[in-house]
């Protein structure tokens, strides 16, 4: 019998359309999940100017570094479930087994594929997250910088430019990198997330684009944002003990407000 790669492929999208809220559910559990929402902000010079307390952040790189243990084994299960689909397929067209026991391991392969791609998605996340948080300090230690006046040190470079940027503005800056690169920008948190709320930080406004700034793509992103006047931090060497987060954060700088 001829099962081609081709329906298997279209088989194997069907499944995952269907299966694919049942999956984020169920299988993206330890995992914290991206959220958007208000933070309550509280002023800078308030109780949570401090920011993120040492404890909170130790708890979250702890919490990373567990996380990124849970994906290698993921991604370990999900290894033996691909053998185990091309077993099963082999033995359907020899006759042996029953379509039905092919599609089951068809859909724990693809349930597994997914999981692997939130674990992804979420350590990015908090990776970049921990990264702002540690380079903070510093970064409030810095001169205030003149409208659309740019400037740089060794881990960083921040440019505070005068357009009235908001996350109303990221579809024109995602329309300018699809267009120029073929592919998305590659956004790893999107506003406020629910690392931003337990750091202390309002990034309501802002999106962490995950492209080292000194790469081809994040040069041309760097360029496009001074050239539209839109205000960024570029994190060059961000090194905490867990977290290694080079990135683009577009907007203002995020303020400090009281941790959760
Ligand atoms: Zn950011």
């Amino acid at each position: 019998m001829l099962f081609s790669m081709h329906v298997m492929k279209n088989r194997l999208i069907v499944i995952a359309a269907v299966i694919f809220p049942l999956v984020l559910i169920v299988w993206a559990a330890p995992f914290s999940r991206r959220e958007q929402g208000a933070a309550a902000v509280s002023k800078p010079g308030d109780g949570g100017a401090h920011g993120a307390s040492g404890e909170v952040l130790e708890r979250l790189k702890e919490e990373w570094a567990r996380n990124q243990k849970l994906l290698a084994s993921f991604e370990k299960e999900q290894r033996g479930l691909r053998a185990l689909v091309i077993e099963k397929r082999k033995l359907h067209q020899d006759g042996a087994i029953p379509k039905a026991e092919v599609s089951e391991a068809e859909r724990a392969f693809v349930a597994a594929l997914m999981q692997i791609q939130e674990a992804r998605r979420t350590l990015a996340e908090t990776d970049l997250a921990l990264a702002e948080a540690t380079v903070g300090d510093e970064l409030e230690r810095l001169p205030p910088l003149a409208v659309n006046e740019f400037s740089e040190t060794e881990r960083l470079s921040r440019f505070n430019g005068g357009s009235s940027w908001s996350l109303k503005e990221a579809p024109k800056v995602e329309k300018f990198f699809s267009q120029n690169f073929g592919h998305n920008l590659p956004i790893s948190a999107y506003g406020q997330t629910r690392t931003h709320d337990r750091m202390g930080f309002d990034h309501r406004n802002a999106i962490d684009v995950a492209l080292h700034p000194d790469s081809s793509e994040g040069r041309a992103l760097i360029k496009h944002l001074r050239d539209s006047r839109i205000p960024f931090v570029a994190f060059k060497n961000a090194v905490s003990g867990a977290a290694t987060g080079p990135h683009i954060h577009i907007g203002k700088p995020s303020v400090r407000i009281a941790a959760r």
